[in-house]
């Protein structure tokens, strides 16, 4: 089986660095063309000029997705140039950890604007288009903390369970339009993210982990490479736990 996304757009939030950037790497190897939305440009550019070093059709969009009617108004700008995406993962996230007796209100609105808000508005931006084209894959990154729960992260946990409802919503919503809506829910992935663990934190991770190590952020990159592939055709509201056995 060879996932084949050649003449297919592809927009992923947060493609600079770690698991966005590896998604982009294996969607670009499948043969789709990208636009990689992130905040930073030198990091976004360095990670373009890669991919694009590769032989892979990549487009920069330098953006904070805070702000989304400037986001907005950037998207439709780079849609009418190069037309439509009809891929979308929305992989942006963010975590501002704190026990909730000590979480700030700025704590909690930052992670609910970054994870949650923009699936909201920008799916809204870059369905109709997949409507009008009978075909769309919608791929949201949520976390097995939405599944389990964490102390220290009811804002990020908030997001990424809302995320298990959205996307269960939408695909009842547009399934007759061959578009589906799915989640992949990561465990530890060696990403920025998580560097800040010590070597006996994640010690203990890797004790409740069945295959005994963190993820690699490729491991999550080729399970998105499937919901976007034809092969996936018939995976819709679903979120795709891929945690080594974190969370079963
Ligand atoms: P990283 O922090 O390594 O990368 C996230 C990217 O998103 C960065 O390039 C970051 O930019 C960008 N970003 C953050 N805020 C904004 C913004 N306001 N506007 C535009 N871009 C933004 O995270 P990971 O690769 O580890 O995580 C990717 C996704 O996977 C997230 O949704 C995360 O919640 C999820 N996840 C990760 C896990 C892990 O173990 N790593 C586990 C479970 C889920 P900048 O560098 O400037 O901050």
């Amino acid at each position: 089986m060879k996932i084949d996304l050649t003449g297919r757009k592809a927009l992923i939030t947060g493609g600079a660095r770690g698991i966005g950037a590896a998604i982009a790497a294996d969607l670009a190897s499948c043969g789709a063309e990208l636009l990689l939305l992130d905040r930073e440009a030198e990091a976004l550019q360095a990670t373009v000029a890669e991919l694009s070093g590769g032989g892979a059709a990549v487009r920069a969009l330098v953006a904070d997705i805070t702000d989304p009617a400037a986001t907005l108004a950037a998207v439709q700008a780079e849609t009418a140039q190069s037309g439509p995406y009809l891929i979308l993962v929305h992989n942006a996230g963010i975590t501002r950890d704190n026990l909730l007796m000590r979480m700030t209100q700025e704590e909690w609105d930052l992670v609910m604007k970054v994870n949650l808000q923009p699936l909201f508005w920008l799916t809204k931006e870059l369905v109709r288009e997949m409507m009008r084209e009978r075909w769309g894959r919608i791929i949201a990154i949520s976390s097995v903390t939405g599944l389990m729960g964490n102390p220290g992260q009811t804002n990020y946990a908030a997001t990424k369970a809302a995320v298990t409802g959205f996307v269960k919503s939408l695909a009842r919503e547009v399934g007759s339009r061959g578009i589906t809506v799915n989640a992949v829910a990561p465990g530890f992935i060696r990403t920025p993210m998580t560097e800040k663990l010590q070597g006996e934190q994640i010690d203990r991770l890797k004790d409740a982990i069945a295959l005994r190590r963190l993820g690699e952020a490729q491991d999550i990159a080729h399970a998105v490479a499937f919901l976007a592939s034809e092969q996936a055709a018939y995976v819709t509201g679903h979120v795709l736990n891929v945690s080594g056995g974190l969370y079963m």
